[in-house]
Order: C-alpha cells, then structure tokens, then sequence
C-alpha cells in the first residue's frame, strides 16, 4: 500500500471532497474495514479533535460497526455506542495506509490504528487546518449540531426542489447551501446546472415547475453518475487525487459537450463558476465582478 508522502509533495488539486467523493470513501473503507479492531487512536499535532467526552481512549479495543457518510460527513460507529464524525472541510482525505504515519508526517489530524498494524488516517493537505473530528456517543449523533442543521440528501432521493428552493437566492448558492440540501458544493454545482440547462444566478423562487423536476433529475443523475464512475475506477488505497468525472467545471474555454460553444467562467466571492452560455443564459455571457471593476 501507499508509502509516507510528505506535505510538500501531496498533489492535492484543491478538489473539495463532496457526495461522490465522501460517499465512495465511506463504501470502500466500509467494505475494508467493518468489524476491525481499534487499538488506539490519536490526534496528533493542531488538534482537529473538537470535542473532549468521550475521550479518544474509549475507541481502545472496540471494534469498527460502520464507515458511512450523511452530506459531506464522513461517520465511524464503533461498538460500545461510540461514534466518530469527520469532516474533511475542503483539503482532507481518510485514507487507510498498511504502516503507521512516521514521527514528520504533518498532514495527518487523526489516526486510527487498528489491531494488525494497519492505520486509519485523516490528513489534511494545503495551508489551511479545517478539517475537524468530534467523538460522539451514539445517541447524540443525530442531535449534534453539524448533522442537526442539515438539509435532505441530495442523492439518491431528494425531496421535490420547487419547494426546497423556494427562495430569492442564485441556485448555485442554494445548491451549495448544506442547511437547503446536503452534499453539494462548487464542483458539483456547475455539473448539474449545466445538466439541467439553468443559469447559476437564476433565483430559486424562479423556478417553474418543469425546471424544478429537471433539476432534480440532473441532481440525482449527475451524483449517482460520478459515484458510478468512482466504483468502476477507484479502489484502495484511495488516491489523494480522485478522477473527478467533470465535464463542465473547470472546462472553460472549452467546447460545451452538448452544443460546442466556448464554456465560460464567471468569479464569484473567492471561486470560479462555469458554465455554458448557450445552454445556460440564452447566450449571455456573465459579467465578471473582478473584471468589469478593473475596466470601469
Ligand atoms: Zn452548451
């Protein structure tokens, strides 16, 4: 399996993990991992670990029930009614490796080390230190307040969205908004608009009827797609880079796959949105804040 990679060298692509990507690593350390031993666990270095009771010394001896994921969570249920919830902000991966992180390893946040020398680890790649571990008991799960806030699944089945998004915010807000629906971010979000063939600043009260059914399809069709490829393509030990199957993000300056004209890019706060203008804004392309107040 995998060796030590030192920080410096991870060639974290700045891809923020979302539904497929959280989902496939849940599915495939699951598969691994379920009823495997913990001996220990740490949480080395900046402590990631953002609560205090349980201790991290009650994992000692149990045994791993589940690995699984709700939104962009990652979730460990051990025996003795303990449970660990992860979230890998925009830089951390959970990656099983065969050895134990060496003494210079700055990228992990927490290991789990399971009986048999293999080690369960959260590492964090890039500048910033967001990733966060919290230790729950069971029955507190559903009530802490990352999980409790929110929104319905966005896959495999997600509510009717004429509702959901029912509000005078640009889709692509709505969509990334994890309280409105769980599991999508910046990636995801130019796919299945450009799916469903709607603007990223059309308002969700806007929507007709038809667009909301189209959206939701696309919603489903378009994360149930990646997770797809990732299954055919992916296995451990997981990549620190995972083949994000994307047609559209990241692809401007690019022919539409659907209709072949140049897909443009438009800034937004402190990320990029593409999308297609002939598919997406009846032509229209829109306007870059940055650019247009270095012309003005
Ligand atoms: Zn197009």
């Amino acid at each position: 399996m995998r060796g030590e990679s030192p920080a410096a060298r991870a060639p974290y692509d700045g891809a923020m993990p979302e539904l497929p990507e959280v989902e496939i690593t849940a599915r495939l350390l699951d598969r691994e991992l379920r009823g495997e031993q913990i001996e220990s666990v740490l949480a080395p270095g900046i402590n990631a670990l953002k609560t205090f009771e349980p201790p991290l010394a009650a994992l000692e001896g149990k045994r791993i029930e589940a690995i699984r994921r709700r939104g962009k969570h990652l979730i460990l249920d051990a025996d003795g009614e303990l449970t660990l919830l992860m979230h890998l902000m925009s830089a951390g991966r959970l990656q099983l490796y065969d050895k134990r992180a060496g003494p210079r390893d700055r990228t992990s946040r927490l290991l789990v080390r399971l009986e048999g020398g293999r080690e369960l680890r959260l590492r964090e790649f890039g500048s910033k230190q967001a990733a966060w571990v919290k230790l729950l008991r069971s029955g507190e799960l559903e009530q802490d307040h990352a999980l409790a806030t929110l929104g319905p699944e966005a896959w495999p089945e997600p509510p009717p969205l004429a509702e959901l998004l029912d509000a005078p915010r640009p889709l692509h807000a709505l969509l990334r908004d994890q309280r409105t629906i769980a599991g999508i971010g910046r990636s995801w979000v130019d796919e299945i608009l450009w799916g469903a063939m709607l603007s990223p600043f059309k308002r969700g009260s806007d929507l007709d009827e038809a667009e909301a059914a189209r959206l939701r399809e696309e919603t489903i069709g378009v994360l149930g797609g990646a997770l797809t490829h990732y299954d055919q393509s992916v296995s451990l030990p997981l990549p620190d880079k995972l083949p994000l199957p994307l047609q559209v993000h990241r692809h401007e300056g690019e022919p539409c796959p659907r209709c072949g004209a140049i897909l443009q890019a438009v800034h937004f706060e402190d990320y990029v949105i593409a999308y297609c203008p002939t598919c997406q804004t009846e032509g229209r392309v829109l306007k870059d804040r940055r650019l247009s107040r270095l012309l003005r």
